[in-house]
Parts: C-alpha cells; structure tokens; sequence
C-alpha cells in the first residue's frame, strides 16, 4: 500500500504523463492524412493579411490525438478533414477582436481562445478527390447561414453538417452555436493562452 502510494507521489510530481499530453505538438508529425488550408497563413482570410509565417497546424498532444482518431471515422466513410486554423498566438488574435470585435465570432483577446490555447480546430471535410463538401458558406462566414441552427439549407449541406458533427464528437470535440467549422476539444479550456509563433521548419 506505502508503496504505491509512493509510486503515485512520484508520477504525479514527475509530471511526464500531464507533459506529454498537454505539450504542443505538429499534427503532421503524428498522421500524414490531413489536408491543409491554413488560411492564416495566406491573404485569403477576413484580415486579407498573410498573420501566419508558417501554415503548420500545431495543437496541443491530447487533441491532435483526438484529432487522429475524428479522422479515421472520417477516412472509413470516404472523406477527409482539411484544415483551416488549429492553435493561433494571442497577438493574432488581438488582430481579429480589431476587425471583428463580435465575441459570437471572435473571441474577446482579453479572455482568450480555445485557439489561442491550442485546443480548438477550424476545419471541412473533402471527398476523396480533394473537393470540399458543400457546408452551405465559406470559413469564416460571420452571419446567420453559417450557424448550426440555419436549417434553410439544402439537405446535402445539412447532411454534411450533421457528418462532420458526428464524427467530431465522438472523439470528444465539441460545436459552438454560430460557427460549423469551429470545434474545442472537451477538456482545452484548462489549457493556458500561448503566444509563440509558428516558424517552419528549414
Ligand atoms: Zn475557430
């Protein structure tokens, strides 16, 4: 009894198991069957500024996991995730509350975000071909048409609406009301905001 107690104590102080789990980490690096549009990294975006040196989607250890897993639900069905924004430094994200001061939209920088804590994912599915599926709006569409609640959509987009939802929160992702593209992982709020940027590897 002494005795595990003991071990208990020391894997608890060594603090390895909660390290390596909550570290960052690139998702490239743990799967090779993501698609990428990192829109921050280019002028195709609401800023219509390039704010990323680097369109590598780093996420913290547990939710690029989970991540791994939505996407193996996703790739038995025939589809993929294609990503858009994953962890995003907080000076970025003072930008966006400039532009869009709207928290249904973007978080307020003074609280921070689920990006901003590297738990929160801006993402689509596509077809085996590469093609987006049709979600009824582009990323980043700040109005009514893009919130979970439309329903005056065609039935294929709600459809694929409901299929990315699906698989998200079976590997413990959860929506917001007024974004389809946007998920937290369940447990990110906890997470520290981070601040660092994202430099490519040479
Ligand atoms: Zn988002």
């Amino acid at each position: 009894m002494t005795k595990n107690i003991f071990i208990l104590i020391t894997l608890l102080s060594s603090g390895t198991y909660a390290q390596s789990d909550t570290s960052f980490v690139r998702l490239a690096t743990l799967s090779t069957q993501f698609e990428y549009d990192m829109r921050y990294a280019t002028s195709n975006n609401f800023l219509k500024e390039k704010v990323y040196s680097c369109g590598d989607c780093l996420l913290r250890k547990e939710v690029a996991l989970a991540l791994v897993e939505a996407n193996s639900y996703f790739i038995k069905k025939g589809y993929r995730i294609k990503l858009f924004d994953c962890y995003r430094p907080l000076d970025v994200q003072k930008k966006m509350w400039v532009i869009m001061p709207d928290a249904r939209y973007v978080a307020d920088p003074s609280k921070g975000s689920v990006h901003n804590r590297g738990g929160a994912v801006d993402l689509t599915l596509t077809d085996q071909k590469g093609h987006e599926l049709d979600m009824g709006t582009d990323f980043d569409h700040f109005g009514k048409e893009a919130h979970h609640a439309w329903e005056e959509l065609p039935e294929a987009v709600l459809q694929n609406r409901q299929l990315l939802k699906k698989g998200m929160e079976q590997a413990g992702f959860k929506s917001i009301p007024t974004e389809w593209w946007h998920y937290n992982f369940q447990s990110s709020a906890g997470y520290p905001v981070s601040n660092f940027k994202v430099e490519c590897k040479k």
